[in-house]
């Protein structure tokens, strides 16, 4: 059985595990590097890999941003040499073992999609946190997309004069739905609340509350349907802190309701939970 040292790069916390056939092993967590350079993300995968490597047989990173031809882009980072880091070749170097890198939300739906709650051969995985990150897997495979951008549903432009996204752009999805979206929409009714208040004050009954978690819900449940349009998707798996946090499943479930039966997608409950995109980067061929 192979046994693999995988890494989960988060803007807050990374990972790293020796993961076999799904399961964690061994797993333990460090905050994020503050840095504005690549190099000291290597260095810090590197130290809290190298007690571990003798036990694995190849080594995988899920992270934050861009994957594309191994090579690391985080545009969110501000780093200086952040612009198609060459990640797997420093990481070979260190290593010395086989390395794969892929995109978080990519990795965790293959996951999910492996081992967790997503065994469909079309399905979409979605994370709803601080941003809306997104994973797709078509025909029993991940698609990752030249550019490691395929699935990224938080980016799906709805208003080109809308919010600023953290991406530069105007008007993404995740402007709205996530869980920054959450909390901003919330200033005007409750100054300094946070996501975790909206859902405390829609518990509560109050409707400005209940009407911002609803636009949420009802703009990602088009959204999911939106792709089932493109891509032909069975089920759409929703994880993220704000994706599981109580009654936010069952509005998307509520939503789909209203959608014709053409364009509605099964909506589940991912249950890899913070191990998705440790084990989804394990697992890939
Ligand atoms: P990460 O983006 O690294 O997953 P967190 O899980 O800490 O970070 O938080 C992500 C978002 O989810 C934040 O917007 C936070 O306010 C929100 N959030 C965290 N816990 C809850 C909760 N129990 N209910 C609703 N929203 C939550
Ligand atoms: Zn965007």
């Amino acid at each position: 059985m192979e046994t693999v040292l995988a890494f989960d790069v988060g803007g807050t916390k990374t990972s790293c595990a020796l993961v076999a056939n799904g399961k964690i092993l061994r797993k333990k967590e460090k905050a994020t590097i503050g840095s504005n350079t690549a190099e000291d993300f290597v260095q810090q995968i590197f130290k809290m890999g190298q007690p571990w490597i003798d036990k694995a047989d190849k080594v995988a990173v899920a992270t934050l941003g861009l994957v594309e031809g191994g090579c690391w882009s985080a545009p969110t980072l501000n780093l200086i040499d952040g612009k198609k880091f060459p990640l797997v070749k420093k990481l070979t170097r260190l290593f010395h073992k086989n390395v794969t890198i892929v995109n978080d939300a990519q990795a965790a739906a293959w996951g999910e999609y492996k081992f967790g709650a997503g065994k469909t051969k079309d399905m979409l995985f979605v994370t709803v946190s601080t941003g809306v990150g997104g994973g797709l897997v078509s025909n029993g495979r991940l698609i990752t997309g030249k550019t490691g951008l395929a699935g990224h549903i938080g980016h799906i432009q709805i208003d080109p004069h809308g919010l600023e996204c953290t991406c530069g752009r105007k008007g993404c999805l995740q402007a709205y739905v996530s869980g920054e979206g959450i909390s901003f929409a919330a200033q005007p009714y409750h100054p300094g609340a946070t996501t975790k208040n909206v859902f405390e004050q829609a518990e509560d009954g109050k409707d400005w509350a209940k009407d911002i978690l609803h636009t949420s819900a009802s703009l990602l449940t088009t959204a999911i349907s939106n792709a089932k349009s493109m891509l032909d998707i069975e089920i759409a798996v929703i994880g993220g802190s704000v994706g599981l946090a109580k009654g936010y499943i069952g509005m998307l479930q509520k939503e789909m309701l209203k959608e014709d039966n053409l364009y509605s997608v099964k909506i589940k409950e991912a249950i890899l939970g913070s191990n998705a995109g440790l084990i989804g980067a394990a697992s890939l061929d």
